[in-house]
């Protein structure tokens, strides 16, 4: 198995869904864990530090650079600075471009791709100096391919795959990797809100939005799991990995294959 024994993980947005079922996997790799997010913080570390690793909390709001360089600050202060930082946070807004509420546009950006850059700028320095580095973006079938209504989320995550190759080939001679990593749909609570709203506007029932909303783009059916998302970022930590850079991969059940 992997070991990733004495490495510091900072994981954005990791106290619910797919930031935790990557912390988790990276933890059980043996990594130590530096979570972020506004949900349940201490259920979260409590989870971590099961693994027998250490964890902490930073409450940063990603959405403002001065919050997001403080816990870059602390992230670093707390062992020999962040090997591996995965960029997770991320939030959805749907509407038609026509009516979309340009204060969403400027937070879907914010926290969905400007925050990616500010946390590689201010952590990636450490990263040269050690001569390791694992930075992995978490974009969506959504950086690969379109969908109506979604226009900030669509055009924040084709930046995240386009920021990812640029920060892959100005690292590409060192230690340090940088991919993203393209999920199809997961059943956490950023999709389960789609749900609901399916169900409400057409009628149905919460299982009938569901079994709709993977028919719809998901050909395998099945939902994509935090845990299958967390193994892959742990092989993307692994020597295996090395030379995996600016790399835009898919997990999407086959979503993006038609
Ligand atoms: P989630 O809502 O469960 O988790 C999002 C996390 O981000 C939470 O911990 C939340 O507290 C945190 N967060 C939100 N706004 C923040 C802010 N301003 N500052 C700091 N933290 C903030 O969602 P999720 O589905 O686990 O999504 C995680 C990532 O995966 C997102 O980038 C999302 O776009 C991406 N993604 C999700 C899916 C899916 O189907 N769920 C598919 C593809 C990509």
């Amino acid at each position: 198995m992997t070991t990733l024994a004495g490495k510091t993980a900072l994981v954005t947005g990791s106290t619910s869904g797919i930031g935790l079922g990557i912390a988790t996997e990276l933890a059980r790799a043996g990594a130590d864990i530096v979570l972020n997010g506004f949900g349940d913080a201490e259920h979260a570390l409590a989870q971590i530090r099961a693994l027998g690793v250490q964890a902490w909390h930073h409450g940063a709001d990603l959405s403002r650079p001065d919050d997001t360089a403080e816990m870059c600050r602390f992230a670093e202060g707390l062992k020999d600075g962040v090997d591996i930082l995965v960029n997770n946070a991320g939030i959805q807004h749907v509407s038609p471009v026509e009516s979309f509420p340009p204060e969403q546009w400027d937070k879907v950006l914010a926290i969905n791709l400007s925050a990616v850059f500010h946390t590689t700028r201010l952590l990636l320095p450490g990263m040269r100096t050690r001569s390791w580095g694992r930075i992995v973006n978490i974009a969506s079938t959504h950086g690969l391919v379109a969908s109506a209504g979604k226009s900030a989320y669509v055009a924040a995550k084709h930046g995240v795959v386009g920021l990812t190759k640029s920060v892959a080939l100005e690292t590409a001679a060192s230690g340090v990797t940088c991919n993203a990593i393209c999920p199809g749909w997961v059943l956490t609570p950023l999709v389960a809100q789609q749900i609901v709203k399916r169900a409400e506007e057409q009628g149905i029932s919460h299982q009938a939005a569901q079994a709709a909303l993977l028919a719809e783009k998901q050909p395998s059916g099945q939902f994509v799991t935090p845990q299958q998302l967390g193994a892959l970022a742990v092989f993307l930590c692994s020597p295996a990995g090395d030379e995996v850079r600016g790399a835009a991969w898919a997990m999407d059940g086959g979503w993006t294959a038609q």
